[in-house]
């Protein structure tokens, strides 16, 4: 199993990838990242990538991303609830509270939200969280009704030194992405990362979006690859990781590819 890769957010019902899908898995399948987690972020959304996950044996989430919060409707919880169902549907999720642009009502997110985790536990999957600009809430809302549930990660975390502490103590993992290698708005994340325990530490791109490339760390880069962020890259973000918690790229893998099975409770 040495050096595979396994990305724990893939957006590859996104529109970039339509009639794309199989030339990505086999680019990312080239790169050493053979396993992915296909993230679903509204009804549609979930539908497509449970379907997908079976067609390349991956496995994915279900749930509303919270800018997509405001698309909640009655009948929401039962149809995640079907989703769910899939044998290939391993998490709940993208869920959260995004409060950097409130494409939905703050009010309707905290709602939307709490939906999820009662639908967490109800399916005893594990929670996939999305947190912009929203920690205090965020913060506290976990702490009051986590309770019950089996697993938490809050990806793509972005936040300060004492937010990251704080989440560690709720018992949470932790995603990083590309922001990591990005030279504008992740280097703050460069000095703490380490304090991640090495069993709570997960990886992924996020793609199509935060292409670990967008700092032009790699100046032979063309503008449309900075644009378009693949599984592939995953690279990237594994040895900016390594780097800044002084560990190996063989050990990233190891412990990220471990955590995976451990978090989603799959055996492969
Ligand atoms: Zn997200």
């Amino acid at each position: 199993m040495s050096n595979n890769l396994v990305d724990i957010c893939v957006n590859l019902s996104d529109g970039v990838f339509s009639g794309q899908e199989k030339i990505i898995v086999q680019e990312a399948n080239s790169n050493n990242v053979f396993k992915m987690v296909l993230v679903g972020n509204n009804l549609a959304s979930s539908q497509k990538v449970a379907a997908l996950a079976k067609q390349f044996n991956f496995i994915s989430t279900a749930g509303y991303h919270p800018h997509n919060a405001k698309e909640w409707a009655k009948g929401s919880y039962q149809s995640l609830l079907e989703v769910a169902k899939s044998n290939y549907v391993k998490a709940i999720g993208e869920c959260g509270l995004d409060f950097n642009r409130n494409f939905s009502p703050p009010e309707t997110q905290n709602k939307v939200f709490l939906n999820h985790i009662a639908l967490a536990k109800e399916t005893n999957l594990p929670m996939f969280v999305h947190e912009r600009d929203a920690f205090h809430q965020m913060h506290s809302v976990l702490k009051e009704n986590m309770g019950e549930c089996r697993n938490i990660v809050i990806h793509c975390f972005t936040g300060t030194k004492n937010a990251l502490i704080d989440y560690l103590d709720l018992g949470v993992y932790i995603g990083l992405t590309g922001w990591v290698c990005d030279d504008r708005r992740g280097k703050h994340l460069r000095d703490f990362i380490d304090i991640i325990p090495d069993d709570k530490l997960l990886i992924e791109t996020d793609s199509p979006y935060l292409s670990p490339y967008i700092s032009s760390k790699n100046p032979a880069v063309t503008s449309e690859m900075k644009h378009s962020n693949q599984p592939a890259y995953l690279v990237e973000v594994a040895k900016d990781v390594a780097k800044y918690r002084n560990q190996s790229y063989d050990y990233i893998c190891e412990i990220t590819y471990q955590n995976y099975l451990n978090f989603f409770g799959v055996d492969k």
